[in-house]
């Protein structure tokens, strides 16, 4: 049975009513239901907090409504919400908890990962004293929701500076608003961070995605332990896993399409007192030219963007990791290492072995795995959640 709600709730909240197929997937411990699952909602406004019942009007929990999204309902809770600012809270202060033991050795992180810190579309990143984070659903748009976040940060954190990144095609398919990115809180939106004893420039109000790619963190200190000679690093963005191998290797060459990128890229090389080559190339065109004319390495990263975005694309997405992966492969020399990354939610961990293997075969290798490894541990994973695991990344050793 519910608790009653407290006579200091201002308004009773909205209900709806799913199907047996949503109820099974929420019992199934998931998060969302679709739209499609959903029987019965009458009147419920963008972003509330719903009573969720099951066909036969039994109370199954609390979650957050989008009135736009296919995702109709986030769970936020299998009881009962009283006050969802303070519950915000209360999850912030257990995430920041969570990694206190998990993270080690950066002071770059991420803070809030959404549904797998069972706070869905709220995003937190922590780089050294700026905090940037992301709002992703109506709900977490809400005034109250915002300046509880805000001020919890503030509070556990003690940042120089919040600021809001916006990706303005979400808050578009959540109708919501138009806004800029912008400093939310204190004045600083750009500083430096460690990870792992490398330094890395950050500015919050530039880059792609939330500035950095914090989930490679481990697999960059990874990669370093076993990578030796001459190492290439595809898809290289702003050196995240040059750097680390600059200090193993005799010499590291980066590729990445993106010129600021690699400005960035070259900005954090001399922040660290080395000299890397950095390549402005389609890493494909650049692959095959390398391999056609029978370069060799020691040590090859492939970190290219997700190719399936949808499940539709995974086909072409396979045949894309296939040819990198050969490429790489026909170039590294015996005892090279391949490090292998795919961050498609829509490519499975079978699905990327399968696809890796065959590249093998193709280049005529032998190869160990010697680490299949995922997102650094400040990203976790939901158990039954799969969305939540999305990065790979194979460590691979050459035998012949
Ligand atoms: N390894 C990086 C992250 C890579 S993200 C890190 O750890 O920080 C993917 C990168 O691929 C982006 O920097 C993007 O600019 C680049 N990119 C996308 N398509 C490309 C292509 N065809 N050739 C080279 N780079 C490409």
């Amino acid at each position: 049975m519910p608790k009653k709600r407290p006579a200091s709730a201002q308004h009773t909240e909205p209900s709806v009513t799913l199907s047996t197929r949503g109820s099974a997937r929420l019992l199934a411990r998931h998060p969302w239901v679709y739209r499609s699952d959903i029987n019965e909602e009458k009147d419920v406004p963008p972003g509330a907090l719903v009573r969720v019942l099951d066909p036969r009007g039994k109370f199954l929990g609390t979650a957050l409504y989008s009135s736009s999204s296919q995702i109709a309902i986030r769970m936020i809770s299998h009881g009962s919400v009283a006050d969802l600012p303070a519950l915000v809270a209360e999850r912030i202060r257990a995430a920041i908890a969570y990694r206190k033991d998990l993270v080690a050795n950066t002071d770059a992180y991420r803070i809030v990962f959404s549904e797998a810190d069972f706070l869905p579309g709220l995003i937190v990143d922590r780089y050294n004293d700026v905090l940037t984070l992301q709002i992703l659903t109506q709900a977490m748009d809400a005034a109250p929701v915002r300046e509880v976040v805000v001020q919890t940060l503030c509070d556990e954190l003690q940042p120089a500076g919040i600021v809001e990144r916006v990706e303005a095609r979400i808050r578009e398919l959540e109708q919501l608003p138009p806004l800029q990115s912008r400093l939310l809180w204190g004045e600083k939106s750009a500083t430096e961070f460690r990870m792992n004893a490398i330094r890395f420039h950050y500015d919050a109000l530039e880059g792609q995605k939330t500035g950095a790619f914090l989930d490679q963190r481990e697999n960059y200190a990874a990669a370093a332990e076993y990578a030796h000679g001459e190492a290439l690093d595809a898809f290289c963005y702003q050196g995240g896993f040059a750097l680390h191998l600059a200090a193993k290797c005799s010499s590291v060459t980066g590729v990445d399409s993106s010129r600021p990128a690699l400005e960035m890229a070259e900005k954090n090389a001399t922040l660290n007192g080395r000299e890397l080559e950095w390549i402005e190339a389609n890493a494909f065109d650049l692959l095959r030219e390398y391999a056609a004319a029978g370069r060799h390495y020691d040590a090859i990263v492939l970190d290219p963007p997700a190719f399936a975005k949808t499940k539709r694309d995974l086909e072409k997405a396979m045949g894309g990791y296939k040819e990198l992966n050969l490429r790489a492969m026909k170039m590294l020399r015996p005892g090279g290492i391949l490090v292998t990354c795919s961050c498609s939610f829509h490519v499975s961990p079978a699905d990327f072995l399968k696809v890796v293997a065959d590249a093998a075969q193709d280049a005529h290798k032998s190869l160990r795995v010697v680490e299949h490894r995922g997102a650094a541990k400040d990203h976790p994973i939901l158990l039954n959640v799969p969305e939540t695991s999305y990065l790979q990344c194979l460590i691979l050793m050459v035998s012949n």
